[in-house]
């Protein structure tokens, strides 16, 4: 299968190609066209047609739009489901719940549409302008440049495309050169459901030339999705934009009291290994009180081994190949980093470089200042420590430079509200893993972990500002 560009609505070939294959099997999946700096021109050149096009659109087109989307998930579903699995290696369970999440942000899309409201003010605040009134309404900001990563290359896809329909933004998008298919069906979809084609581009490109993009004031919006290192390095070369990021976590969940214990270290087992922990809120950080602390490690590790590594596409697996080669040699370092600085292995991770399988690992001691205690671990590799007082917890989770989700397994409401108060977290999620978003919920991090907020409504919020008539 050949891959090419869609540059405004066109479908363009281009000599320079790279062979995508399936994490899992290794077989080769497409050759995928990426971009030289001609064709990023040729891009730029398009969008002030296609913002004047996507802004026009009357409300009842982007409705249609919207609901046309939402019957090709819902009618493609499993297909789509298998693409991603494929493609991304996530095992069909998980690619089948982004394709029901996906549905959902679709529909959150289309029923927006009809919603939007603005203000009518008065305007008579002094004698001067008697008479007056101010009336409010919310403008697209601009062409918008989407980039994505790889673990969610539908649902991620469509929390930026989305919105972008709803506010009227004219749509670039970069995706995840590890799953891009998904994302070019996406773009095929959107324009048989009739989305202007001159306000569309799907581009792949390599950094260097993906960059001249972001550096282009003729985009308005930046909205990325993506590593923390990468994120922040674009905010550095995107000019006269909003910047969204959506970056990576390190999601510490807090055990201090529970009716089910064993229910609860089943679901944390599978919200630290799911997907082989490639989830930005996967959970990576777990602290038991200490009164729970064995009991819970026992029901743990219950749980973690009855978690099946392997084929993508088999029913019952939960984790399978690691994305790419870069990712498995970062984390087999940091484990090899972290053993030699003396970390206890709970759970000692089993490692299959052929086909770059990594079974779930629980370590415990780790010293402070390794790379698995201080970034983002994208791996099935947890850690676990108990801890005495409730502050203490706090301060474990707050000490991360990330802040994206954490969980509170209590019954006591004033523990609840105080966590509320005090983690540096955007989310907190009461008596159950951190690794829950629904998709209509502000989404996004503190601290390392980005800027602004997805959620359908919340990302329209940020593709828009009111505008004023004063009459
Ligand atoms: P990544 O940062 O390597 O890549 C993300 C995207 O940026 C890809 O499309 C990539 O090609 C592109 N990119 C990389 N360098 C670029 C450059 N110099 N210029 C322009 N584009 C560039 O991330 P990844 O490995 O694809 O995804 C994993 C990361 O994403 C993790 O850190 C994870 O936590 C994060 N993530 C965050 C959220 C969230 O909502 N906060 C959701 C999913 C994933």
């Amino acid at each position: 299968m050949y891959q090419p560009l869609l540059v405004g609505g066109q479908w363009v070939p281009t000599p320079h190609v790279r062979t995508l294959y399936a994490p899992y099997t290794r077989t080769p999946l497409a050759e995928v066209a990426y971009a030289t700096p001609d064709h990023i021109q040729q891009v730029i050149a398009q969008l002030s047609v296609g913002q004047k096009a996507a802004a026009q659109l009357p409300t009842h087109q982007r409705y249609t739009i919207l609901d046309r989307l939402a019957r090709w998930i819902s009618d493609n579903a499993e297909a789509i489901a298998r693409g991603i699995a494929e493609e991304a290696g996530k095992p069909l369970r998980y690619a089948r719940a982004e394709v029901q999440r996906a549905y959902i942000t679709v529909t959150l899309g289309r029923d927006l549409v009809r919603l939007i409201e603005g203000e009518l003010l008065p305007g008579d605040l002094s004698p001067a302008t008697e008479g007056r009134w101010l009336l409010v309404r919310r403008m697209p900001l601009g062409p918008l440049l989407a980039i994505t990563p790889f673990n969610f290359p539908l649902n991620l896809v469509l929390h930026k495309i989305v919105p972008a329909i709803v506010a009227g933004c004219a749509i670039t998008l970069k995706p995840a050169p590890q799953a891009p298919l998904t994302a070019y069906r996406v773009g095929t979809a959107l324009l048989e459901a009739g989305w202007p084609p001159e306000a569309l581009s799907i581009i792949s490109a390599e950094p260097a030339v993906a960059e001249i993009l972001v550096r282009s004031p003729a985009y308005r919006i930046l909205s990325f999705t993506g590593s923390a290192a990468v994120g922040w390095h674009l905010q550095t070369l995107a000019v006269q934009k909003k910047v969204i990021l959506e970056l990576g976590g390190s999601a510490a969940v807090i055990v201090h009291d529970t009716e089910d214990l064993s229910k609860a270290a089943q679901a944390i087992a599978e919200a630290a290994y799911l997907y082989a922990g490639q989830v930005c809120i996967a959970v990576q950080r777990i602290f038991v009180h200490r009164s729970l602390y064995d009991d819970f490690l026992e029901a743990y590790r219950a749980a973690t081994y009855a978690l099946v590594c392997g084929d993508p596409l088999h029913e019952e697996t939960h984790l399978s190949s690691i994305i790419d080669e870069r990712n498995f040699r970062r984390i087999t370092d940091w484990l090899t980093e972290a053993r030699l600085s003396g970390a206890h292995e709970l759970i000692p991770p089993v490692l299959d470089p052929e086909r770059r399988l990594i079974t779930p690992g629980l370590l415990s001691e780790l010293s402070p200042n390794i790379h698995l205690a201080q970034e983002e671990a994208f791996a099935p590799l947890a850690e676990i420590a108990p801890y005495d007082l409730p502050e203490e917890a706090f301060q474990k989770v707050n000490s991360s430079p990330y802040g994206l989700q954490a969980g509170i397994y209590t019954a006591s409401e004033r523990l609840l509200r105080q966590a509320f108060e005090y983690l540096e977290v955007g989310g907190l999620i009461h008596n159950a893993p951190p690794t829950l978003r629904i998709d209509s919920m502000p989404y996004g991090g503190m601290k390392n972990s980005g800027l602004g907020r997805e959620g359908v409504k919340y990302a329209f919020l940020e593709y828009t500002v009111p505008k004023v008539l004063v009459w």
